[in-house]
């Protein structure tokens, strides 16, 4: 099943428990607009560039649609659709007034130099312009994009709009970004951790922990692990994986990955298989990359007793059924990785008071509203009798059925 059709088939599934009138089902599954633009741009040699750009924004009904923007070779209409959707739910899962929209362009960023990454995302400004907007929609980094890609996008937009900071979130701080945005998606992962292992008694320190990925997601949350005493027994990223059993020094991976640009050689562990770290030994499995890396294939393996799902839908669906079958917990993506999108929102609040909060406040505001989303969530898992990814999915479904259902359907 591809990952478009799991979504849809989770969709299915919380709108048969919330009993959801069947003319939403269509409504609320066709994203809102599809937008696919062409984007040439010169190279620094001289020799041109083409790439197909995407902009899928699925959902306003509770709000402006809110959503990263990705750059990896592997971006497709339907990948973009699946995390667009995604957006939709984690937005009403954390309970702030977005809809949900994502986008992409289908190139390799390692492979482009600054400037040409520079037109790139100048020219994609262009074309979706007129369609994005402070309260329309709202773009924000992913995979392969950041803070400087963010800069580009508000530049070229307020060429044509006037100088909009709120356009996008995940700026600078210089143009507006907000304290805390940087390691939000990171620190929301540990929160959703802790609270999920304080309900079985359990704490962060002396647990083990494998984390797949060790980008912008995965090296915050393991940063804080470590601070909280966790021990991180096993990291890796597409350059390279490294174990230790007595748990790795984050600090100094961290130091080595900055001079080394990769996680090989690191001196304080052992070399392992890349997609060893998803089997490996310990308590806490955090998958930070890419889609359906849990699969079939692997998923009898998984020796960890909680998975938290940092990237999204790393699970498949055939994944969950064996996984849930060895009783293993997983704490959802629509929840799990909302710490991002969660202080993107702090971020546009602040831009458009005009006022900067402190980082303290916007950590408190994190932590108190994925507190009161896991509350929620267990509501739901309660009223419903089921696991937590259905409970996800029947609260931000529900919360957007709600709102297309009062604002009418008059044409
Ligand atoms: N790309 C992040 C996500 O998938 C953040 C989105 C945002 O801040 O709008 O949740």
């Amino acid at each position: 099943m591809n990952a478009l059709a799991a979504t849809n088939r989770n969709f299915q599934l919380a709108a048969r428990i919330l009993g959801l009138d069947s003319k939403l089902h269509k409504s609320l599954l066709i994203p809102f607009r599809e937008i696919k633009v062409e984007c040439t741009v010169p190279r620094d040699d001289g020799s041109f560039v083409s790439y197909i750009g995407f902009r899928i924004q699925h959902d306003n009904a509770r709000g402006p649609m809110k959503g990263g923007i990705r750059y990896h070779p592997e971006v497709d209409p339907d990948e973009v659709n699946v995390l667009a959707q995604l957006m939709t739910w984690k937005t009403a899962v954390a309970n702030f007034p977005y809809g949900g929209a994502k986008g992409g362009i289908g190139c390799n960023p390692r492979e482009l130099t600054v400037s040409e990454l520079e037109r790139v995302t100048r020219v994609f400004t262009q074309k979706i312009h007129d369609l994005i907007g402070i309260h329309r929609d709202v773009p924000a980094p992913d995979m392969g994009t950041n803070s400087q890609t963010m800069a580009w996008i508000l530049d070229e937009y307020s060429k044509f709009h006037g100088y909009s900071p709120a356009v996008v979130t995940g700026k600078p701080i210089e143009l507006g970004g907000s304290l805390g945005r940087e390691a939000a998606t990171g620190l929301g992962v540990v929160f959703a951790t802790e609270f999920l292992l304080d309900e079985y008694g359990m704490s962060i320190a002396n647990m083990k922990f494998a984390i797949q990925g060790f980008g912008n997601v995965g090296s915050w949350a393991a940063s804080f692990i470590h601070q909280k005493g966790g021990k991180v027994v096993a990291v890796s990223d597409i350059t390279g994986a490294v174990k230790n059993p007595n748990g790795i020094d984050i600090p100094a991976l961290l130091k080595h990955k900055e001079k080394a640009y990769s996680l090989k050689d690191f001196e304080g562990g052992d070399a392992m298989n890349l997609n060893d770290v998803l089997v490996h030994e310990c308590d806490v499995l955090i998958p930070c990359a890419l889609g359906g890396v849990l699969n079939k294939e692997n998923a009898a393996d998984v020796k960890a007793k909680f998975i938290i799902e940092a990237a999204n839908h790393p699970t498949d669906p055939e994944a969950d059924e064996i996984l849930s079958r060895k009783g293993v917990i997983i704490r959802p993506d629509i929840y799990a990785n909302s710490g991002g999108v969660t202080v993107s929102y702090f971020e546009w609040v602040q831009n458009i008071q005009g006022f900067m909060w402190e980082e303290e406040k916007v950590n408190y505001e994190l932590k108190r509203y994925m507190k009161r989303a896991f509350s929620d969530i267990k509501a739901m898992c309660h009223t419903h009798n089921c696991n937590l990814r259905m409970g996800a999915f029947a609260l931000g479904v529900n919360k957007v059925a709600r709102a297309t259902v009062l604002r009418g359907w008059e044409a």
